[in-house]
């Protein structure tokens, strides 16, 4: 310690031959322990290629507990650099020239020339304050020995430091083109760690979606369109497979086939019937014992030996609250507009809906046509009695008459 009396900084930062306007150099460095930051006023003397150096100012700070790897502690101390160089120029009244930013650090230099906004937010955010503060072609490569912010980072004895810490590295005394600066080598994997990874976003298109059940108002439309959809799909891979070889199938034409409506039939059913696949396995409709055929889940029950069609005895399992379900009841209910008990029971000749007589009510209940046909019927205002009708003390059968009115044979020209 007794040796720091001895150590002394000019005072005056304008050296006595100096002339024109001074350069600020900042240097930056990092250690595992501590990164920091320290600047030098350099001055031309005498109009010579002779330079004077002036130390400023220095600032450090031990490296947080929370291990930061070596790059990212290097980035600290090249933010400390610009601060201290906002803080040099705040507080002096000299004018300078400009400022020069050295770090030995390759991949630091690698960041400070890309977009901040590439990186993860830790280099992104101080990246973007290097960046608002100084110009990326201020920033320049320093030899790791000859940077005097190496004794920030590490520590040096005391006799040391009326050195290079004072007075500043060799090179800076001599003209700048005589500086031994590196070109910034191209991005190493080093700093491509640090890089965002990239997230691609894909829209998945789901083939269902260009129809949708909830823009058909009718069950019968839906079908159709659905088969009109798939054999247009048929037919241009048809078209495809007649390009590449010599095949002879041709194209479906004219009126749907009722192979092709049923097809279209059975494609909505298993889109409908999606979510009930794993509610199925949790046992939900164990009830109705129910069983998968072909993709479709179809009621077992215990009616399997009756005398009736398949259809009847293994109606097709659908959930109440799906657009399909209630377009089928509502297309079953308007062939006769039935009652609910009857809808519903003509709809579980096909398809147990879940819910079928709630369905059937609320069809029933909007159904315009059943609306019309149930209103009250008007009644005629009768007339009143006739006098001999109503003849005061007059016996039974006083006035009879006969209700003259029945089939006549009306003889039209001469035939009759
Ligand atoms: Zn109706």
């Amino acid at each position: 310690m007794k040796e720091l009396n001895e150590v002394t900084f000019p005072r005056c930062l304008t050296p006595p031959e100096a002339m024109g306007l001074p350069k600020l150099c900042i240097f930056s460095d990092a250690s595992e322990d501590a990164f920091g930051a320290c600047a030098y006023l350099r001055w031309q003397k005498n109009d010579s290629d002779q330079y004077d150096v002036r130390f400023v100012a220095a600032k450090s700070r031990v490296a947080p507990l929370k291990k930061l790897t070596l790059p990212r502690l290097e980035l600290q101390a090249a933010v400390m650099a610009t601060r201290l160089d906002e803080a040099i120029r705040e507080e002096t009244t000299l004018e300078m020239q400009a400022t020069v930013f050295m770090t030995d650090s390759m991949i630091v230099l690698g960041w400070i020339r890309s977009q901040a906004r590439a990186f993860k937010p830790f280099v992104s955010s101080r990246v973007g304050e290097i960046q608002s503060k100084s110009n990326p072609q201020q920033w320049k490569h320093v030899n790791g020995k000859e940077n005097p912010a190496d004794d920030v980072s590490r520590g040096v004895p005391v006799s040391k430091l009326l050195e290079r810490w004072r007075d500043g590295p060799k090179f800076l005394q001599l003209a700048e083109e005589e500086w031994m600066c590196r070109e910034i080598s191209s991005p190493n994997a080093e700093e491509n760690k640090e890089r965002r990874r990239a997230e691609q976003a894909m829209n998945a298109v789901v083939t269902s979606d260009c129809l949708d059940c909830e823009r058909y108002s009718s069950w019968r439309k839906l079908i159709r369109v659905t088969a009109y959809v798939k054999r247009f799909l048929h037919n241009a891979k048809v078209q495809r497979c007649k390009a590449g070889s010599d095949a002879t199938e041709d194209g479906r034409k004219g009126p749907l086939n009722p192979s092709e409506l049923e097809s279209a039939e059975r494609f909505w059913i298993r889109e409908v019937q999606k979510p009930l696949h794993a509610k199925m396995k949790r046992g939900e409709f164990k009830t109705l014992s129910p069983y998968v055929d072909d993709g479709i889940i179809y009621v077992g029950g215990r009616a399997g030996r009756i005398f009736e069609s398949y259809d009847n005895r293994h109606p097709v399992l659908l959930p109440g609250q799906h657009r399909v379900s209630k377009l089928i009841t509502r297309q079953i209910h308007e062939i006769g507009h039935d009652g609910v008990a009857t809808t519903a029971a003509k709809v579980r000749r096909k398809y147990w809906i879940t819910g079928v007589t709630k369905l059937a009510k609320s069809i029933k209940h909007s159904c315009v046509t059943c609306r019309k046909m149930e209103c009250k019927l008007e009644s005629q205002l009768m007339a009143d009695l006739p006098e001999l009708r109503t003849a005061p003390f007059t016996p039974p059968f006083h006035y009879t008459a006969c209700d003259y009115f029945g089939p006549y044979n009306v003889k039209v020209g001469r035939k009759r």
